[in-house]
C-alpha cells in the first residue's frame, strides 16, 4: 500500500475539494492571489483572509524528472514514473504525476489539465493529463 497524505488542519479544504475532483487553492480575499502551499497569511499582502476557490485546473508543464528507482516497494509496478511541476494558469506551481502520456512525450510548456485518482474513501490524488 502506498503512503497516504498526512493532512494538516489548514489543508483539509484542499482534500475535501479534491474528493469532489476540484483543484481548489486558497485565494486571498484582499489581493485575489491564489497561493500554494496553504498558509495562514498571504505572501503578497499579509492578509489573513482567504477563501478556498476552485481553479481552472489547467496549466503548463515547467519541469519533471523520471524515477527509475523505487524508494517504496508499493511504487515498484509504476516504474519508470514521472514527477512533474505544473504552473497553473492562476500562478501557483503544483507537483504531481502526469498520466495518459508516455514519459518520452513530455515536453516543456505542454498544456495539461488536472484529473484525480480516487485511492480510497478519503483521498483523491491530483494528477495531470494532456489537455
Ligand atoms: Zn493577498
Amino acid at each position: 500500500m502506498k503512503p497516504l497524505p498526512k493532512v494538516l488542519p489548514l489543508e483539509r479544504p484542499y482534500w475535501e475539494h479534491a474528493k469532489a475532483h476540484r483543484l481548489a487553492l486558497q485565494r486571498c480575499a484582499r489581493c485575489s492571489q491564489y497561493r500554494f502551499p496553504a498558509s495562514p497569511v498571504c505572501p503578497e499582502c499579509n492578509s489573513e483572509q482567504s477563501e478556498w476557490t476552485p481553479t481552472s485546473g489547467r496549466g503548463e508543464l515547467v519541469s519533471w524528472v523520471i524515477f527509475h528507482k523505487s524508494y517504496f516497494r508499493s511504487f515498484d509496478s509504476d516504474l519508470p514514473y514521472n514527477v512533474a511541476l505544473i504552473r497553473l494558469d492562476e500562478g501557483p506551481v503544483m507537483c504531481a504525476n502526469v498520466v495518459g502520456i508516455d514519459n518520452q512525450a513530455l515536453a516543456m510548456g505542454m498544456r495539461l489539465k488536472a484529473c484525480f485518482d480516487d485511492i480510497n474513501d478519503e483521498f483523491s490524488i491530483l494528477r495531470f493529463q494532456p489537455e
